[in-house]
């Protein structure tokens, strides 16, 4: 077998896989939930706050136009990992805050405004689809969710006749957090532009997991969250394409996003910075956007090529197992297809009484809707399902460890 990464040097840099559950190593599979991180990204935070921290933006004083420095700097290497320039990174909590301030940046430009037309589908995450779900009704737009079919792919002959309905906004996932399927984001956004739509891609579950490209992809919104890639939570990101982020008037006003306040009487009037900025008010987490350009960083010296080939080949694994033990698994089984996010139930136990069992033995999963209620009942589970997800720190060994386990949950499930 190829080896693609180091991981027995790469999980030295993870304190934490070192740590016993339960008396048992831990094996940590629920990576799509979030990542742990390395000591790299730690050093880091701890550095920004112990030797240059203050507020950014405004300070002229030594410290202020340092910490100033690494903000702007870490804006640069994370927009570069995605193949953004960086005024078109802005910088957000996560994901959840990234598809809400495209939606209501839509919404405060009049983008979507009465009886327009809101694409999204049934894969989402809630965070992709309650934010349109929220922007429709104030704006008195409507919403079609495209259909996915029952190994939850994307059906995209739905897809096509939703998009004769001449949607102005297309939210598609990346990638699905309940199956791992990946979707064709660069057909997706080509045929929006074509249709006059404008085209958000939630990345939450991709940009940790294959190199991105969103010039290629030519989405109009891309957004992801840190936690998920190595970073620190709190920090994230959403991508706007130049030319629009320059026609979007920011729904979240305060300071730090102008340039001119002026006021008469009860009247104000303010202008606003240009992208990223403008999107920015308020005091960043910049020790955040450090950690994360230090995440990107390492993953970047990894090569993101060779961390999906090496989940892939996890993955591949990970379906073999499963199979063998004859659980129902959720999704496509060809790995070409889907990334390392494995949904599965095992007869006789809830998703939760599986996750349970399996943090006895030191194996945390995810079990549960995982925030994607109508995929889960689409796919016909409707309890939910128990969710194991791979990332680069992970290893054979853990598969076959976690398939002995899973093997005498089963005995004791019949
Ligand atoms: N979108 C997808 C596909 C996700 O998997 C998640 C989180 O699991 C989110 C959005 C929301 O991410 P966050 O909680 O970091 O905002």
């Amino acid at each position: 077998m190829e080896i693609l990464l180091n991981v027995s040097g790469i999980r030295k840099d993870f304190p934490v896989l070192e740590k016993k559950i339960h008396g048992k190593q831990l094996v940590y599979f629920d990576n799509a939930a979030t990542t742990q991180k390395p000591i790299q990204v730690l050093e880091a935070v701890e550095q920004f706050y112990r030797t240059i921290y203050a507020n950014v933006g405004r300070s002229v004083h030594e410290l202020g136009l340092r910490a100033t420095e690494a903000y702007e700097e870490s804006r640069k290497i994370v927009s570069a990992f995605i193949g953004a320039m960086p005024d078109e990174l802005v910088f957000t909590k996560q994901t959840t805050e990234a598809i809400n301030l495209a939606a209501y940046s839509l919404l405060a430009s009049g983008m979507i405004s009465r009886g327009d037309l809101i694409l999204t589908t049934r894969m989402e995450h809630h965070s992709n689809l309650l934010p349109w779900v929220r922007v429709a009704k104030l704006a008195g737009a409507r919403l079609r969710i495209v259909n996915v079919d029952e190994e939850g792919r994307l059906d995209m002959g739905d897809f096509d006749k939703a998009l004769a309905m001449r949607p102005r906004v297309v939210a598609v996932t990346h990638v699905s957090n309940v199956t791992g399927v990946v979707n064709p984001v660069k057909e997706i956004c080509r045929e929006a532009h074509s249709h006059g739509a404008v085209c958000l891609v939630d990345g939450a579950q991709s940009a940790p997991h294959m190199p991105i490209d969103v010039k290629e992809i030519d989405a109009d919104f891309f957004a992801f969250s840190g936690h998920k890639m190595l970073g620190p939570m709190g920090i994230g990101g959403l991508y706007i394409r130049r030319e629009l982020a320059e026609k979007l008037e920011p729904p979240f006003p305060g300071g730090g996003a102008i340039s001119l306040v002026e006021c008469q009487e009860d009247n104000c009037n303010a202008e606003w910075l240009h992208a990223p900025h403008k999107f920015e008010a308020g005091t960043p987490n910049v020790a955040g956007a450090v950690g994360l350009a230090r995440a990107v960083e390492y993953l970047k010296t990894l090569g993101m090529g060779e961390v999906e080939e090496h989940e892939k080949m996890l993955t591949k694994r990970l379906l073999e197992v499963l199979e063998d033990l004859e659980v129902k698994i959720y999704g496509p089984l060809e790995v070409k297809d889907r990334l390392g996010v494995v949904s599965f139930n095992v007869e006789g136990l809830t998703p939760h009484e599986v996750a349970s069992m399996l943090d006895l033995e030191g194996i945390a999963i995810r079990s549960g809707h995982h925030c994607a209620l109508p995929l889960v009942k689409r796919l016909g589970a409707p309890m939910g399902t128990a969710r194991a997800s791979l990332y680069l720190y992970n290893t054979e060994e853990e598969i076959e460890y976690f398939a002995r386990v899973l093997e005498k949950i089963k005995k004791i499930a019949k």
